[in-house]
């Protein structure tokens, strides 16, 4: 069976989109258009208490003014629990998912004394919580490379970044699945929603591409197929930093037409596409992606 290209947008409705999500969606969409594949978009609102009231909606209306319409109907994570708790159950049937009794200051504590980097979660509660009440449900990674025969250091393969690897067990650590708060984690949201989806390509910013051996390790664990992987150049701020929704970066102006062109014309500029005349139609900067990726894998 030939496998249908699908691809996906999937912001978090925590503000409007801005100029580094516009280039994340308009990427996915070129893709998507370029292999005559399938475009979805995904409203990751797992995390409620960020989630903006309406921001869902005002960001599907950006999109379709940039003439980024999704071939099928928009998928909320909000509505996705039972999906969820079904794949933790079966992480959990199989001795893979543990919970976890420490507080976050614990973990920074376990830290200081081992030297670790501030991410690295040390297993306190792999093998039990002490008599205490367990807070979140954590991924016991070692268990599923062992059992799974995979190797320590996931190796993985960056259409644009080239060949990449991480030992998420010594780098990451046991990592969250559902948290203490109850709400899911990122992690299994992500991997559940891009095989219910049948998520075939993953395209999306650079700021997420260290996130992608943990998603593939899941991946496995629960059998699911994993996507290839394009990761976007981000858009730096007048100072060099990352612009996100938490450090203010400006949603972007698309009210009008002529407006929506023109941050497509930088959305493309930032993606490497040969200079082309402002404004620019999504037509155009198809067919330069297209010339860019002459054999897109
Ligand atoms: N929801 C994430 C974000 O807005 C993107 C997740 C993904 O593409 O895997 O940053």
């Amino acid at each position: 069976m030939t496998e249908v290209y699908t691809g996906r947008f999937a912001p978090s409705p925590t503000g409007l989109l801005h100029a580094g999500s516009l280039v994340a969606a308009l990427a996915s969409w070129l893709d998507a258009r370029a292999h005559g594949g399938h475009w979805r978009v995904r409203i990751e609102d797992v995390d409620s208490p960020r989630c903006v009231d309406g921001a869902d909606l005002a960001i599907l209306q950006q999109l379709t003014t940039c003439g980024l319409v999704p071939d099928a109907a928009v998928l909320y994570q909000s509505q996705r629990g039972g999906a969820y708790t079904s794949a933790l159950q079966t992480l959990v049937d199989k001795g893979w998912a543990y919970p976890c009794a420490c507080s976050r200051k614990e973990i920074e504590a376990a830290q200081t004394v081992t030297r670790h980097s501030a991410a690295i979660y040390p297993g306190t509660c792999r093998d039990g919580l002490r008599g205490k009440p367990a807070r979140a449900w954590r991924l016991n990674v070692q268990a599923v490379q062992a059992e799974l025969g995979l190797p320590a250091l996931t190796h993985w393969f960056d259409r644009r970044l080239g060949p990449q690897e991480q030992n998420v067990g010594q780098e990451v650590g046991d990592f969250v699945l559902r948290r203490a708060d109850g709400l899911w984690a990122y992690q299994l949201a992500v991997v559940v929603d891009d095989a219910a989806q049948g998520i075939t390509h993953v395209v999306r910013g650079e700021d997420l591409v260290d996130n992608t051996a943990r998603q593939i390790v899941l991946q496995a664990a629960l059998g699911l197929p994993t996507p290839r992987y394009l990761h976007t150049p981000l858009v730096l701020g007048t100072h060099g930093e990352k612009l996100s929704k938490q450090n203010g970066a400006i949603a972007l102006n698309l009210q009008t037409p002529q407006a929506a062109l023109a941050a497509l014309q930088s959305a493309a500029r930032v993606l490497g596409l040969p200079a082309l005349p402002a404004p620019i139609t999504t037509t155009q900067a198809l067919e330069k992606w297209v010339a860019m990726h002459q054999s897109p894998r």
